[in-house]
């Protein structure tokens, strides 16, 4: 498992991101910089809601 991808759209602007999701840092919108996924040391968690899941290529 490589792990996938997740669109994640943050909840107070809806920009859409595409985040790893086994990411180790914390991800921020680019647009509002609220955060939109923490690291929990396995799958990340999403604060944003995930609008589709993106298949590693
Ligand atoms: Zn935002």
């Amino acid at each position: 498992m490589a792990g996938s991808f997740f669109r994640v759209a943050c909840q107070d602007c809806e920009n859409e991101q595409v985040v790893f999701g086994k990411a180790a840092s914390e991800v921020n919108c680019a647009v509002c910089g609220t955060t939109i996924a923490r690291p929990t040391g396995g799958d990340a968690e999403f604060t944003g809601s995930v609008v589709e899941t993106v298949e590693a290529r």
